[in-house]
C-alpha cells in the first residue's frame, strides 16, 4: 500500500512539472525579439491578397502590416508559412509572434490566443462553376469544399444545423479546393469573400462567386496572451495603418 501511495505521488509530481512546463509558452518577449533581431510571423500563404507566393516569397497585405510592427520594434521580419489550423496553437506555444493570416476574431480562438484591435471586415462567400444560377443556387445537399479549420468550415460547412451538405471536403487551402472544383470533384467552395474574388479573377473562364450571406467577420492578428507589451505595439502599428489609411492602400497593392 505504502509503495503504491509513493508511485502515485511520483506520477501526480511529474503530472505537475509537465503541465507547468509544457503548458507553458517559451514566450518571447519584447526584448527577446529585439535580440534575436527577428519578428516571426505565422501565415498560411495561400489566402491572397492577404499571403500568397510570389516569386518563391510570402507577400500580400498581412505581410506588409507585419513589415510594419518588424520595423516599428526596429527588427527583421521573418515570414513562416504553415497549415492555417496549427497557427493558433502555434502562437499560444510561443513558437512565433504574430499569426497574421486574414484570422477572423471569434470566442474559441480567443479562450487560446489574444487579438489585436481588427483591420478588415470580412464575410463567406461560394465558388462555383460559371454558369450556375447562383440565385438559386442552395448549399443543402452540396459537397462544399473548405479550408480545414477555417471560420467557413467550422461555423458554415461542417455545422449540419447552419447547412445540411452532402459532404464536406477539407482542403490545405481554398485553392486547392477551387483546383478540384474545376475538376468535378466539389459542387462549390467556401471561403472569405477578398480571396474568393482572387481565385475567381485567376480563373475566370471557369468560376464565379456570390456573398452566402452570413455575419460579418473580422481580421485580426493573434499574439500570445502573456505577450501583452508586444500586443500593444501591434496595436499601435495596426491604428496608425487604419488612420492613415495604408491598408486600403495594400490591398489595392495585392489585388
Ligand atoms: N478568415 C478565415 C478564418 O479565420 C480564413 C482564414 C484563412 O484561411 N487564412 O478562419
Amino acid at each position: 500500500m505504502k509503495k503504491l501511495t509513493r508511485i502515485l505521488s511520483l506520477i501526480m509530481v511529474v503530472a505537475l512539472i509537465a503541465t507547468l512546463f509544457g503548458g507553458c509558452s517559451q514566450k518571447r518577449d519584447l526584448d527577446k525579439i529585439k535580440e534575436s533581431g527577428k519578428l516571426i510571423m505565422l501565415t498560411n500563404a495561400a489566402f491572397p491578397p492577404f499571403e500568397y507566393t510570389e516569386n518563391n516569397k510570402v507577400v500580400g497585405v498581412d505581410v506588409d502590416i507585419a513589415n510594419e510592427i518588424a520595423q516599428e520594434l526596429g527588427v527583421k521580419l521573418e515570414v513562416q508559412d504553415m497549415d492555417f489550423d496549427f497557427i493558433v496553437d502555434y502562437v499560444k506555444k510561443g513558437k512565433g509572434d504574430i499569426g497574421v493570416a486574414g484570422m477572423s476574431v471569434n470566442d474559441e480562438r480567443k479562450e487560446q490566443i489574444n487579438f489585436s484591435v481588427e483591420y478588415i471586415t470580412s464575410t463567406q462567400f461560394v465558388i462555383v462553376p460559371t454558369g450556375t444560377d447562383t440565385a438559386s443556387f442552395e448549399l443543402d445537399g452540396k459537397v462544399i469544399g473548405v479550408q480545414e479549420g477555417t471560420t467557413g468550415d467550422v461555423y458554415y460547412a461542417s455545422d449540419p444545423e447552419v447547412i445540411k451538405a452532402k459532404e464536406v471536403k477539407k482542403y490545405k487551402s481554398a485553392i486547392d479546393a477551387a483546383a478540384d472544383l474545376k475538376l468535378g470533384r466539389v459542387d462549390c467552395v467556401m471561403i472569405d469573400e477578398m480571396p474568393a474574388q482572387n481565385i475567381v479573377k485567376q480563373n475566370e473562364s471557369q468560376l464565379i462567386c456570390y456573398n452566402a450571406g452570413y455575419e460579418p467577420e473580422s481580421y485580426a492578428i493573434a499574439v500570445a496572451k502573456d505577450n501583452t507589451e508586444l500586443l500593444n505595439v501591434v496595436n499601435k502599428v495596426l491604428n496608425r495603418l487604419l488612420d492613415e489609411g495604408k491598408i486600403d492602400e495594400f490591398i489595392v497593392a495585392h489585388s
